[in-house]
């Protein structure tokens, strides 16, 4: 019989051969193995490292798409390496390439129990986590793992993408779980809380849904700012908080930024989130980074020479995935060609992740400053009032920008730009836009902007 995971790829690669090229689906494609289907993430078995970062930054979206087609709704997928896997690479024997790239060890996949809320991430506990700069997130969960309800209540994990948030939070799951057979622990994402809620109440079982979230120990629930303007699920979240907290049950959130910036979130639940302790997780500083590296080579059993992990530690700094990314790329690409590896080929291989890395370091005031500079004005005058088109363009072409290179909101760069509303912001962005369509001149001084920006 056909297992889920079969059943749900084998509908997913009928659309992808339509969309995909011959060649590509057959290299490519064809060998990926379906291993198993949680009920929102499907495990994918692929021959290494190098197709599964490969595949996860060519296909992704190709593949969301297939699996959205295939099933109606959103399923997160994973890919994950395994040797019986038939490699799409043939190594090259006339070349002296060693024939097999040394597979890593294939981590155990939690098939999920039909009523367990979600299987926790092996590689996700407290021994894998690099405390580096971040002593205070660490003490705190690790504190709230050993004496659930009793240290810090809730606990609030504020982070930024990729530094994290989640790792701890499984870490924390596996180890009451691992200490205390008898202890419900729960681990949910709130987007998940958010579509097992809406489905209770189409499907008439909003009692079971309570019990199940009332009834934990411990409850770990992810990426709370998803709750953002979302009321109906702020008033059941609410509930569901407020009857953990009076059981003196345990409750660890995450959010990538302070609940009061939050935006529509009620306010007794602001100062709900804020009653136990509020912990930041940093951007790793570059100890941290360099720890990290060690680390994950150790763990992937790949000797990383201490010049390519001084020069990704240097220039991978916003985001711990994306570092990690980074090593599994440069460990693959050396297993595979099994040749060593420079700074050079390491700049080539990760062009596309040190331009992303760039985009990400800048920061509005640094844009404002160089466009300052480019048009000879003053930094003042670009957030002063003052409106001659010798200042009013130049300001314009900053807030186009800081729309286009950085990932702030509208009304983030207006407060940048001295306290401008959004409208102004989109209003200059339309304006840049449509004289770069008319103006050479002005297209061509832009585009050296943006160049020189990115760097
Ligand atoms: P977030 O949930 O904050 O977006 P994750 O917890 O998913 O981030 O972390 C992204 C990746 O980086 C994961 O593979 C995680 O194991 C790793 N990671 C993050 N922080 C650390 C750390 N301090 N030590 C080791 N690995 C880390
Ligand atoms: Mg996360």
């Amino acid at each position: 019989m056909e297992s889920p995971a079969q059943s749900i790829w084998c509908s997913a690669l009928d659309s992808l051969r339509e969309v995909l090229n011959p060649e590509v689906y057959r290299l490519w494609f064809a060998p990926i193995q379906p291993i198993a289907m949680t009920s929102d993430r499907l495990s994918l078995g692929v021959a290494n490292d190098f197709c599964a970062v490969w595949l996860g930054e060519n296909y992704r979206d190709v593949i969301e798409d297939a699996l959205k087609a295939a099933s109606g709704r959103q399923i997160e997928f994973s890919f994950i390496a395994q040797d019986n896997v038939q490699t799409p690479l043939k190594p090259n024997r006339a070349k002296g390439l060693p024939t097999e790239p040394t597979p890593p060890q294939a981590p155990v996949v939690v098939e999920e129990a039909s009523d367990a809320i979600s299987p926790f991430d092996p590689k996700n506990t407290f021994e894998s986590f690099v405390v580096g700069n971040n002593q205070l997130a660490h003490a705190a969960a690790v504190a709230v793992a050993q004496n659930p309800g009793r240290s810090y209540n809730p606990l609030f994990l504020i982070g930024g993408v990729g530094l994290g948030k989640t790792h701890l939070l499984h870490a924390i799951g596996q180890y009451v779980t691992g200490n205390r057979r008898s202890a419900k622990v729960a681990y949910v994402s709130t987007e998940r809380f958010t579509n097992e809620f809406i489905d209770a109440l189409q499907n008439s079982r909003v009692m079971r849904f309570r019990k199940k979230f009332r009834e934990t120990d411990v409850l770990l629930i992810d990426d709370i700012h998803f709750l953002s303007g979302k009321e109906r699920i702020q008033e059941e979240f609410f509930h569901t908080f407020n009857a953990l907290k009076e059981a003196r049950k345990q409750i660890v959130m995450t959010c990538d930024r302070p609940a009061n910036e939050i935006q529509g979130l009620e306010h007794r639940l602001v100062s709900r989130f804020e009653w136990g302790l509020v912990a930041d997780i940093q951007p790793p500083d570059i100890e941290t980074r360099l720890a990290i590296l060690r680390k994950k080579s150790d763990q992937m059993r790949y000797a990383l020479s201490p010049d390519i992990a001084q020069f990704l530690a240097e220039r991978i700094r916003a985001n711990i995935r994306r570092l990690e990314g980074a090593l599994t790329r440069v460990a693959s690409y050396s297993r595979l060609t099994g040749q060593p590896i420079t700074v050079e080929r390491v700049r080539d291989l990760l062009r596309d992740v040190l331009s992303e890395e760039g985009r990400a370091s800048l920061t509005i005031d640094v844009i404002i400053k160089r466009v300052a500079d480019h048009f000879d004005l003053r930094v003042a005058d670009i957030l002063g009032r003052r409106r001659p088109d010798s200042i009013a363009f130049p300001r314009q072409v900053a807030m186009y920008l800081a729309r286009t290179l950085t990932e702030s909101s509208l009304s983030t760069i207006g407060e940048a730009f001295g306290g401008r509303d959004h409208g102004t912001v989109l209003h200059a962005c339309r304006a840049v836009t449509d004289r770069m369509e008319t103006d050479a001149g002005v297209r061509k001084a832009v585009h050296h902007l943006d160049r020189d920006l990115r760097g």
